[in-house]
């Protein structure tokens, strides 16, 4: 029998469906990787040994009984930010430190219908605002890779840290990530795994910690494409709960993995050619290019215009909106209270205790940005270029399928790295928030390693709704790519 937690999740279900091994099995191999390896990495807030054995041994009956479903025994890392029932859910802040909420999230019931297992819940950046993970109110995770010849710490990237660091050190066989303006495909192009973030509506976001709420997508990660095709197959589809969820068919994800890109029309975009662009990604960049080019896909040069304002209409419409959603944390109804003097006082001392320094600066430039004097010279002007950025995705795909970019303007970097100064960690999601502003899918595939032996990756964003187009992009770049580079720190693996 081989390693059980490197397996993908499509030879699990097949082992599973062999009776090669049981749900038990794999659960409890994962179980055992989590406690080996969780000091190091600190990918979960909470785990949930016991919940997990408890699916795992329904999973078997169910396979027993004939009514296995399409992850029954698969055991995967939840993000801390999407309500579980009866399992504290933090989203990495001291404010929520002891919620327990009444309710399950659609795409976790949704998962759980389908015969998941859920290990626990994974960390992230507080509220899922940043990209290194090193913001979340329960410390920092690891990345479990490392740099040729050093030990130095480094960040899994974020928001989604704990999920990628779980998944790409196999404690995990894949995890739900939450992606506003890259938080799936950073962490997993800095892990040397695979996420994508679907169109905006195709994931209920009912049950989720809202962050910036016309941006918020839940997404798979995974260790392959079609891992990710499995997954972002169960958690899918209409929820009448969530008014921003769409009434459109789930496609075989799967099958369009494996469609090849022959005929597909590829634009590279211009304004994605950064000043100052290492010349690695710029590198690996061309190689994705040529790898589809022989695979029979047309490549077709294709502008942007409105890019370069991506970072600073995100970095005003996502404060705003958390100002508003985070405005329901007041120590009344949700989590920790600091009493005060008065009511005013109570929230306030509250809020001063509850929420770390990145999410008061979010919510300050929030309130600021909304705020009578200044909403037309801020808020409307950004969601106008919002709706240019929008024409130019309309634009583009007139002509092109598929857009090819890289994923993150570098691999991953040390932890405390770029904590000075909150621009330059900005700066990290230059090229996934045009896809987030604009609603479309956008998927993160790994690529290459840079000369440290960090995985790089490279973005494949498509049309609204046509996930099936991304999928087959992403399969053919896995394939050509053939990364099979491994983390320094892995279960089954020398530390
Ligand atoms: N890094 C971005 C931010 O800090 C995106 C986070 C996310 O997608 N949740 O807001």
């Amino acid at each position: 029998m081989s390693f059980l937690p490197e397996l993908t999740i499509a030879a699990a279900l097949d082992g599973l469906a062999a009776k090669d091994f049981s749900a038990l099995e794999l659960t409890r191999a994962h179980i055992s990787a989590i406690e080996s390896l969780d000091p190091q990495l600190n990918a979960f807030i909470t785990q949930t040994p016991e919940l997990a054995l408890e699916m795992a041994g329904a999973a078997d009956a169910a396979r027993a009984a004939g009514s296995a479903g399409p992850l029954s025994g698969i055991p995967l890392a939840i993000k801390d930010l999407f309500c579980v029932e009866g399992v504290r859910t933090t989203a990495a802040s001291k404010i929520l430190e002891n919620f327990v909420p009444p309710y399950e999230s659609t795409v976790t019931a949704q998962l759980k219908a389908a015969g998941a297992v859920f290990l626990g819940k994974a960390n992230l950046d507080e509220f899922a605002m940043g990209s290194s993970n090193t913001t979340s109110g329960f410390g920092a995770v690891t990345n479990p890779w490392q740099r040729n010849g050093s030990n130095a710490k480094l960040v899994p990237g974020g928001s989604s840290g704990g999920s990628a660091a779980a998944v790409a050190s196999r404690m995990a066989m894949g995890a739900t990530g939450t992606d506003t303006g890259g938080s799936i495909r950073q962490p997993a192009s800095f892990t040397g795994i695979t996420g994508i973030k679907p169109t905006y509506g195709r994931c209920s976001r009912y049950g989720i910690v809202a962050f910036a709420s016309s941006l918020d997508q839940a997404g798979p990660m995974a260790r392959s494409v079609e891992d990710c095709a499995i997954l972002l197959g169960a958690m899918s589809g209409f929820d009448a709960r969530d008014s921003t969820s769409a009434e459109r068919p789930v496609a075989d994800f799967r099958a369009a993995a494996k469609r090849g890109v022959k005929g597909l029309r590829i634009g590279i975009p211009a304004e994605y050619r950064m000043d100052g662009m290492s010349a690695e990604i710029e590198g690996l960049w061309q190689k994705g290019v040529a790898w589809l080019r022989e695979q029979g896909a047309e490549i077709v040069d294709v502008s942007l215009p409105h890019t370069k304002y991506g970072l600073p209409v995100y970095y005003i419409v996502a404060p705003a909106e958390a100002s508003s959603n985070l405005a329901r944390y007041d120590g009344v109804r949700f989590g920790t209270r600091v009493d005060g003097e008065d009511l005013i006082d109570m929230y306030e001392r509250t809020r001063a205790a509850g929420f770390g320094a990145e999410v008061k600066r979010r919510i300050m430039i929030g309130t600021y940005v909304l705020s009578a004097g200044y909403y037309d010279a801020y808020y409307l002007k950004a969601q106008k270029i919002r709706a240019l950025i929008l024409r130019d995705f309309t634009e583009a795909f007139a002509k092109v399928d598929a857009l090819l970019t890289p994923t993150a303007p570098s691999a991953a970097f040390g932890i405390g790295e770029k904590t000075d100064d909150p621009v330059t960690m900005y700066l990290n999601d230059v090229f996934t928030v045009p896809a987030s502003l604009a609603g479309v899918p956008a998927m993160s595939v790994p690529a290459g390693l840079d000369a440290q032996g960090l995985p790089l990756g490279l973005q494949i964003i498509g049309r609204h709704f046509d996930e099936e187009t991304v999928f087959a992009v992403g399969g053919a770049l896995e394939k050509a790519a053939g990364f099979s580079a491994l983390p320094a720190i892995r279960a089954g693996g020398a530390k």
